[in-house]
C-alpha cells in the first residue's frame, strides 16, 4: 500500500489578484518533483478561475466551501455543480472556521461531502478538536463523531475521493504545532476508527493529512510519520515557503 502524499494550501480570505498570481508563478517555477505529491491550492472563490488558468500541470485548485444543493435561491452561495462546471475537482469542507464561525454541524458537513461526491468533486474533509476538548481527554470521541457523521452518508467506494485533514483547532494559525508524536498518535487513531467503522481497505488507502501551523521547518518530520500523508497549510501557503513544504514530501 502506497499513499501519494497530498499538500493543500488554504489561502482563506487572504490576498488579492496580483499577490496571489505572483505566488502561483513562484509555485509554478519551483523545482519540485510533481510526481511525488498531489498539490492543491484553495484561493478565495473569486480568484479560483484566474488562478486555475495560471497553475501549471500538477497543481490543482480547490474551493474553500460550497453549498450542498445543486441550484436555487441561496444568495451568496456557490453550488458543487457550479464548481464542477468550471472544471474544479476539489473542495475543502468542514474546515474548523466553517464549523465554529459559520456554525456548520457534523451533519451539514457530511451532507455537503456526500453532495460533493455526487457532483464529482473530491473533498478535503476537515476534522479536529478544540483545546478544551483535548484537555478534557475528548479528542478521540470528537474525531470519531465527526468521521461517523460522514461514514453514515457515504458508501465504501466513495472514500477513494476523500482526503481527511486532521486539524487540531488549537494549532490552526497559532504557531502551536502538534508534536509529530501527538499528530501521529491521533492520525493512527483516526485510521483505526475508519478500519473499524468502514473497512480495513479504506483505512489503508485513505490519505490523512495534518493541518495546524505547518511550515517549511516542521513539515518534513510531520510528513514522515507513518500515518501522516501530507499537510493542509494555511499561513505558510501564502509564502514561497510553501514550496519547501511540497519538497518535504519528496
Ligand atoms: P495554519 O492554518 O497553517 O495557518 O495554521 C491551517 C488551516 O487552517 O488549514
Amino acid at each position: 500500500m502506497t499513499r501519494t502524499l497530498f499538500v493543500g494550501g488554504n489561502f482563506k480570505m487572504n490576498g488579492d489578484l496580483a499577490t496571489l498570481s505572483k505566488l502561483v508563478h513562484q509555485f509554478n517555477d519551483a523545482d519540485v518533483d510533481v510526481e511525488s505529491a498531489e498539490v492543491v491550492i484553495a484561493p478565495p472563490a473569486l480568484y479560483i478561475l484566474p488562478l486555475k488558468e495560471l497553475c501549471r500541470k500538477g497543481i490543482e485548485v480547490a474551493a474553500q466551501n460550497a453549498h450542498q444543493l445543486p441550484a436555487g435561491a441561496y444568495t451568496g452561495e456557490i453550488s458543487l455543480n457550479q464548481l464542477k462546471d468550471i472544471g474544479l475537482n476539489w473542495v475543502i469542507l468542514g474546515h474548523s472556521e466553517r464549523r465554529t464561525i459559520f456554525h456548520e454541524t457534523d451533519e451539514l458537513v457530511a451532507e455537503k461531502t456526500a453532495a460533493s461526491l455526487k457532483a464529482g468533486v473530491k473533498v478535503i474533509f476537515c476534522i479536529g478538536e478544540t483545546l478544551e476538548e483535548r484537555e478534557g481527554n475528548k479528542t478521540e470521541q470528537v474525531l470519531d463523531r465527526q468521521v461517523e457523521a460522514l461514514a453514515k452518508v457515504i458508501d465504501e467506494q466513495s472514500w477513494e475521493h476523500i482526503v481527511v485533514a486532521y486539524e487540531p483547532v488549537w494549532a490552526i494559525g497559532t504557531g502551536k504545532v502538534a508534536t509529530p508524536e501527538q499528530a501521529q498518535d491521533t492520525h493512527k487513531h483516526i485510521r483505526e476508527f475508519i478500519a473499524k467503522r468502514v473497512s480495513q481497505k479504506v483505512a489503508d488507502d485513505v490519505r490523512i493529512i495534518y493541518g495546524g501551523s505547518v511550515n517549511g521547518k516542521n513539515s518534513k518530520e510531520l510528513c514522515s510519520q507513518p500515518d501522516i500523508d501530507g499537510a493542509l497549510v494555511g499561513g505558510a501557503s501564502l509564502k514561497p515557503e510553501f514550496v519547501d513544504i511540497i519538497r518535504s514530501a519528496e
